[in-house]
C-alpha cells in the first residue's frame, strides 16, 4: 500500500486517499504547513469557508507551482449560505480566497441551515441559534447547478447520516461524490461506511487522529501498535482509515509532522483486530459532536 493510494469518485476523477486537513491551522502558520506537506509531497488540501484561512492555503497552492491538475482541493459551504440564492456566492468568495479557478470537491459542511448573512453563526439576544428554514434538498440542488459553472468538479456532502443521505439522495440528479464524516477506531461507522459504499459515494475520515488534544493517539493500544511497526501513534490511526478506503485529512502545523504522518505502513489482521476491539461492547465516541458546541443533534 501507498500513501500516494488514489480512489476514483463516481465522476470519474481520482481522490488522493491521503491529505491535509487545515482546521484550526492559524493563519500565520497555516501556509507554511501547506508548502511542507505539498513538498512532502501531499496533493490533497483540505480547506473550508469557516477555517478563515483559505487565503493562506491558497496562497501556498499557487506559490508551489505544481500543476493545478495534479492537486485535489476541496472546500465547505458554509451554514449562513444555505438558501439556494447564496450558494453560488459562497462558493466564489471561497475561490476568491483561495485564489484558484475551481475546487476539486465543494461540500456541504453540515446538514443545518443558519440564518443566512455576513454572521456564521447567528444567535438571538439569550444566545440560541437562529436557523434558517432551508431544508437540505433544496441547498443541494443549488448545489448541484455549481457543476455546470465548473467551478467545481464535483459535489458532496459532510456530516451526513444515512438518514440524511437517503433524503438527498432521492431528489439528487448528482449522487454525492463524498460523504465526509468523523472517523477512526472510536468511532468507525461501519454501517454508514458500507451504505455509502453501495450507492457510490466515496468517504473521506476528517479528525482521523482524534483531533486537538486527543486522547485517542495517546492510548496504550494505538502505541503497542506503532512500536510494533516502528512508527509513531498517528501513522497507525492513518494506515486504518486508509485501509477502509477512506481518504485521511490530518491536520496539522508541525513541519516534523507533517512528513512523518506521510510515512506509508500496512497494519495487519492482529493490528486491525486490536484497532476493532476498542470498541467492542462500548459506545462509539466522537470528538467533533454539535450537541456539545451547538447543542443540537445532528446525527441521531
Ligand atoms: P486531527 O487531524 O485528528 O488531529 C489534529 C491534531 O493532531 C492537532 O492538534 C495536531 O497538532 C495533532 N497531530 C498531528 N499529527 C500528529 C502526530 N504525528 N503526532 C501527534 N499529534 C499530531 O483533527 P482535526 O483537525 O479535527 O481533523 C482533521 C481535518 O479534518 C481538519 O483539519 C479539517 O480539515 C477536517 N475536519 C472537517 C470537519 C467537518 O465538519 N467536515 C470537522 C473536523 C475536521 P499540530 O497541528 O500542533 O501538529
Amino acid at each position: 500500500m501507498s500513501l500516494r493510494r488514489i480512489a476514483k469518485l463516481n465522476t470519474g476523477a481520482t481522490i488522493p486517499l491521503f491529505g491535509l486537513g487545515t482546521w484550526q491551522s492559524k493563519k500565520d502558520v497555516v501556509k507554511n504547513a501547506v508548502k511542507v506537506a505539498l513538498d512532502a509531497g501531499y496533493r490533497h488540501i483540505d480547506a473550508a469557508w469557516i477555517y478563515g484561512n483559505e487565503k493562506e492555503v491558497g496562497e501556498a497552492i499557487r506559490e508551489s507551482n505544481i500543476p493545478r491538475e495534479e492537486l485535489f482541493v476541496t472546500t465547505k459551504l458554509w451554514n449562513n449560505s444555505h438558501r439556494s440564492e447564496d450558494v453560488l456566492p459562497a462558493l466564489e468568495a471561497s475561490l476568491k480566497n483561495l485564489g484558484l479557478e475551481y475546487v476539486d470537491l465543494y461540500l456541504m459542511h453540515w446538514p443545518v441551515a443558519f440564518k443566512s448573512g455576513s454572521t456564521p453563526v447567528a444567535r438571538d439576544e439569550a444566545g440560541k441559534l437562529i436557523f434558517e428554514d432551508v431544508d437540505i434538498t433544496t441547498t443541494y440542488q443549488a448545489m448541484e447547478k455549481l457543476v455546470e459553472t465548473g467551478k467545481t468538479k464535483a459535489i458532496g456532502v459532510s456530516n451526513y447520516s444515512i438518514k440524511n443521505l437517503e433524503k438527498i439522495l432521492a431528489v439528487a440528479k448528482i449522487v454525492p461524490a463524498v460523504n465526509q464524516v468523523e472517523l477512526h477506531p472510536e468511532n468507525p461507522q461501519w454501517e454508514l461506511l458500507d451504505f455509502c459504499k453501495s450507492k457510490g459515494i466515496h468517504v473521506t475520515a476528517y479528525s482521523p487522529l482524534g483531533s486537538t488534544d486527543s486522547p485517542l493517539i495517546k492510548r496504550d493500544e494505538i502505541a503497542k501498535i506503532a512500536e510494533k511497526h516502528n512508527t509513531q501513534n498517528a501513522n497507525v490511526l492513518i494506515a486504518w482509515g486508509q485501509q477502509r478506503g477512506t481518504s485521511v485529512i490530518p491536520k496539522s502545523v508541525t513541519e516534523s509532522r507533517i512528513i512523518s504522518n506521510f510515512k506509508d505502513i500496512e497494519l495487519d489482521q492482529e493490528d486491525l483486530a486490536a484497532l476493532k476491539a476498542l470498541t467492542e461492547g462500548k459506545a462509539p465516541h466522537r470528538y467533533c459532536d454539535p450537541k456539545e458546541f451547538w447543542g443540537i443533534e445532528v446525527f441521531n
